[in-house]
């Protein structure tokens, strides 16, 4: 954006340049190039302003955080329960620990914590979660929560493709059932940012109840895998349903 700034700053200079050497002395075989320069400069204009408008890089294209085939329900969704405040686009997946998980798209390894043992449906657990956070290059980032102890190979600046090992579903933090707390956020100086609405490529929001299967089948996950779970199975699997306790199931 500085660089546009300063280039639509030299294509004005160059404007006025022009106008000022085009005295009415000037041949008009001399004015033609000169009119078809200020032209092409009034292009270039146009040009940094739509380049000036444009994002940076368009959002991901998401895929199910989880191994090819395998499908689980959401057990919370939006704006509900402990999934509000920051994070209030995040979605709860009810999923047995143990379960592999796998990068929902491109990115990068910006933090990882998986030293924790403790848990609780209590919020004084929110800061003993594990996770694992992966930055896409358009400032939105996935937030893995409540991971397996030691179960993510990743170190912070790894590079991930699509379908890569994260880690395991565990028992980590503020949770009261083994599930997958997910969310796309925007890159803070936190692990635990603003979450924004986000969608899945082939199953959009998806809302509580809902099943999804993963058709996030890039790669070969090489992990033993979990048997998929039924809404049935997906009891307690939240992080708390104590809307009351603060403003957000995880305290910043
Ligand atoms: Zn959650």
């Amino acid at each position: 954006m500085v660089g546009n700034v300063h280039l639509t700053s030299w294509v004005l200079w160059r404007i006025r340049r022009s106008k000022r050497s085009l005295s009415r002395t000037t041949p008009l075989m001399y004015r033609l190039p000169r009119t078809a320069s200020v032209a092409t400069t009034s292009l270039l204009i146009l040009a940094c302003l739509l380049l000036g408008a444009a994002p940076a890089s368009a959002a991901p294209s998401l895929r199910a955080p989880w191994a090819c085939g395998e499908a689980y329900p959401v057990s919370q969704s939006h704006n509900t329960g402990s999934h509000i405040g920051k994070g209030t686009w995040s979605w709860d997946f009810a999923m047995p620990v143990g379960t592999a998980l796998i990068a929902p798209a491109d990115g990068i390894v910006r933090a990882v914590r998986q030293d924790s043992t403790r848990y609780g449906c209590d919020s004084s657990y929110a800061y003993d979660a594990n996770y694992v956070i992966l930055s896409f290059q358009d400032g939105t980032e996935a937030l893995f929560l409540h991971l397996e102890a030691n179960s993510s190979p990743l170190e912070v600046g790894d590079r991930v493709r699509t379908g890569d090992f994260i880690g395991r579903v565990g028992m980590s933090g503020w949770t009261c059932g083994p599930h997958l707390h997910f969310q796309i956020q925007k890159t803070c100086d936190s692990w635990w940012c603003s979450s924004v609405e986000a969608n899945f490529a082939e199953h959009g929001d998806p809302s509580t109840g809902q099943q999804i299967t993963s058709s996030n089948c890039t790669r070969p996950t090489e992990e033993p895998q979990m048997a998929s779970y039924t809404p049935e199975d997906a009891t307690g699997g939240v992080d708390g349903p104590d809307k009351d306790a603060g403003p957000a199931c995880w305290i910043e």
